[in-house]
């Protein structure tokens, strides 16, 4: 007889595992999961994903922890780790790579394997699933530039292959809710050499540098730029906020857009931070600041 992966004792080592997410994300803020799993291979993926499914439990989705607000005290469900899956595949025409994978890493090999977009990616940290889910980028790139396919686990458990669509990207959005990105493939043009490749490179690295608070703790930015031609950052700005803080939690001093965590900040901090300045912003400009950053309760 074959054991299904996910047995009822590796839920016990997952809820031993599973430790505050505070020591887990960029900003330094969040409670402890009821179970963490560090799943090895897409075949133990699939086992917990249809384990906690049967057992009714959520799942929810940590690559880097760069870009997530996690509340304090115990959080409902179960933790998805993907650290462990790593692959680095290179083709002629193609590179494949695993969710689990740095993405910063990927950024500086995209320079010589000729990758577009991604050289114009530095200073944006986290995991391949998360930039792929997240759709990162900024005025230099974009992950989408040349994502061709991604693999992943749907919430049933089953796994899947999609090629990605003109359409299926947007800003800050990927058609994977619900699902476990386990891998991606980005195209290389032979086109792009590797001294356009590490010139674009530089440039966006020295923006980066000059406007936004790299070495802080933070979740890059709080908020999505509203449509129009004003960032999320520059209302932010304008309305007088850059400094103003709630216990630990405080709007950069370098990117309006920015909340950092200057030593002690709890999730609380933080949101009654966000609350403050969506009213404000709201009540001088009129805009609605929606989040980015995502949360889990
Ligand atoms: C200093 C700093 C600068 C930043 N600059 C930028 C920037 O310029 N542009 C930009 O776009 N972002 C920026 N960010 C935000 C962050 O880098 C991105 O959002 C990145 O995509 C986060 O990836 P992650 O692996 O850390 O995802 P996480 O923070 O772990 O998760 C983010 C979301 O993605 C989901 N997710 C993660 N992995 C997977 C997966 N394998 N399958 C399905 N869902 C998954 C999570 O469930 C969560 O909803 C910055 C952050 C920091 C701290």
């Amino acid at each position: 007889m074959r054991w299904p992966v996910v047995l009822p004792h590796d839920f016990e080592d997952a809820r031993e595992r599973a430790q505050g997410l505070a020591r887990r994300t960029s900003l330094g803020v969040g409670g402890r999961p009821r179970y963490l799993f560090e799943p090895e291979t897409e075949e133990a993926c699939r086992e917990i994903v249809r384990a906690c499914g049967a057992a009714g439990v959520p799942l929810l989705v940590l690559g880097g922890g760069y870009n997530l607000l996690v509340d304090d005290g115990e959080i409902e469900g179960a933790v998805i780790a993907t650290r462990n899956l790593k692959y680095f595949r290179v083709h002629e025409d193609r590179v494949a790579v695993g969710a689990g994978n740095g993405f910063p890493d990927l950024v500086r090999k995209a320079i010589d394997l000729g990758i577009p977009g991604l050289p114009g990616c530095p200073g944006i940290p986290g995991s391949v699933g998360g930039v792929v889910f997240m759709n990162a980028g900024g005025r230099f790139g974009s992950v989408s530039d040349a994502l061709i396919e991604v693999t992943g686990i749907d919430a049933e458990g089953n796994s899947f292959r999609r090629f990605v669509r003109d359409g299926d990207m947007g800003y800050r959005r990927s058609p994977f809710a619900g699902c476990l990105v386990t891998g991606a493939t980005f195209r290389r043009d032979p086109a792009l050499t590797s001294e356009a490749a590490a010139a674009l490179f530089q440039r966006a690295m020295a923006w980066k540098r000059e406007t936004q608070p790299l070495t802080a703790r933070s979740a890059g930015c709080i908020f999505k730029n509203p449509d129009g031609p004003r960032s999320a950052g520059w209302f932010i700005e304008q309305s007088e906020l850059k400094g103003r803080s709630v216990g630990g939690a405080m709007v950069s001093t370098q990117h309006a857009n920015f909340i950092v965590n200057t030593g002690e900040a709890t999730a609380s901090d933080v949101h009654a931070l966000i609350r403050l300045v969506q009213a404000e912003v709201k009540s001088r400009h009129g805009v609605e600041l929606e989040l980015e950053v995502q949360r889990w309760s």
